[in-house]
């Protein structure tokens, strides 16, 4: 596999404050040893319940926050592996503009003063890709490539639908030719019509460009339809990674289980119910001993609280992180055509 993103160990522990004098009293503990490598040309999915640490996972792989610990290396086509940790500035500034990021939020994540054309030429003036008259047809020509208007960069985006600003957001996010798109939620916040209007966009830009997605979600329907890969995580780390049929109808971890269980059955008639999550999330400043699972797991044994599971490979690229993963029998996703 040709791999364009390693992580490794990622962690970001956010302080907790406490009192007049603000000590640290503990630290919540957002993604804590995240490791995963991206493919070149893959839409990897990162999926979990919201807190368990998959925004802050791709807001930290960009700096957008600083990292309490581990390394991000970005295999570049010209420079090869580079630590972006440990890069130079003359290496920082070819591999920046190959990771870009599209936000869940439409409305608040453009800029409600500047023109459409001004936030999607931002990234090449300060990167002085383009000026002048080429800035204006690379304008028009991302605009026409979301499914847009070249006129429409003279307007503002509260001028524009949920789906429509999000275009805007992609446009915006191809401007500088990246390799790799982290896309942070980017349908929730839409109407299930226009979902699907997205999706495929980004299905056909994916073609059209060679990108490599990484693409964060709750949502599992939407995952099955648009990911290669998926990674579960739980409570900031990652519990199961596998082909997106794989994790989808042979899970191999209860935590994927329980959330496969939720999705709506194609068949009416099948009324087993969900596993059902019970209990809350467990809080990252606090949880709870050995599998971080084990209070919500159906299967959880003795072992369970005393020791954590590590990821480990199960064969096949299938890594999952439970004692029993190997005797277990976990009731996947049911597939359209079992449907008798
Ligand atoms: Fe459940 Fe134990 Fe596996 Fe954790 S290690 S998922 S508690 S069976
Ligand atoms: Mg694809």
């Amino acid at each position: 596999n040709d791999v364009l993103l390693e992580v490794k160990d990622l962690k970001k522990h956010f302080p907790i404050h406490a009192g007049l004098l603000r000590r640290t009293v503990g630290h919540v503990k957002a993604v804590d040893g995240v490791s995963l490598s991206i493919n070149r040309g893959e839409t990897f999915a990162v999926v979990g319940e919201s807190g368990c640490g998959k925004s802050t996972t791709g807001r930290t792989i960009l700096r957008l926050e600083e990292p309490t610990d581990g390394e991000v290396i970005f295999h570049d086509k010209s420079l090869g592996a580079v630590n972006i940790e440990k890069a130079d500035a003359k290496q920082l500034k070819k591999i920046r503009p190959q990771m870009q990021i599209i936000f869940q939020d439409p409305f608040s994540s453009l800029d409600s003063r500047m023109t459409v054309g001004r936030i999607i030429a931002e990234p090449m003036v300060i990167n002085r890709t383009h000026e002048g008259r080429a800035l204006k047809d690379r304008i028009a020509e991302l605009l026409t490539v979301v499914g847009m208007r070249p006129e429409h960069a003279s307007r503002y985006p509260h001028a524009f639908s949920g789906g429509q600003r999000q275009r805007i957001g992609i446009a915006r996010a191809l401007a500088l030719n990246p390799e790799l798109i982290i896309c942070d939620e980017p349908v929730s916040a839409l109407d299930v019509s226009v979902q699907a209007q997205v999706l495929n966009l980004l299905e056909d830009l994916q073609n059209k460009f060679d990108l490599t997605y990484m693409f964060i979600s709750h949502d599992l329907s939407v995952v099955e339809h648009i990911a290669d890969r998926v990674a579960v995580m739980y409570v900031g780390k990652v519990v199961e990674v596998a082909s997106t049929e794989q994790l989808f109808y042979n899970p191999k971890m209860p935590y994927t289980e329980a959330l496969l269980s939720a999705l709506p059955k194609p068949d009416p008639r099948n009324r087993t119910r969900p596993t059902a999550l019970t209990g809350d999330v467990p809080s990252p400043a606090n949880p709870p001993s050995g599998c971080y699972f084990h209070p919500r797991c159906p299967y959880a044994q003795d072992i369970c609280a005393v020791e954590a599971p590590p990821l480990r490979d199960t064969g096949d690229g299938h890594f999952a992180a439970c004692h029993f993963s190997d005797t277990l029998t976990l009731k996947g996703a049911t597939k359209l055509q079992d449907v008798p």
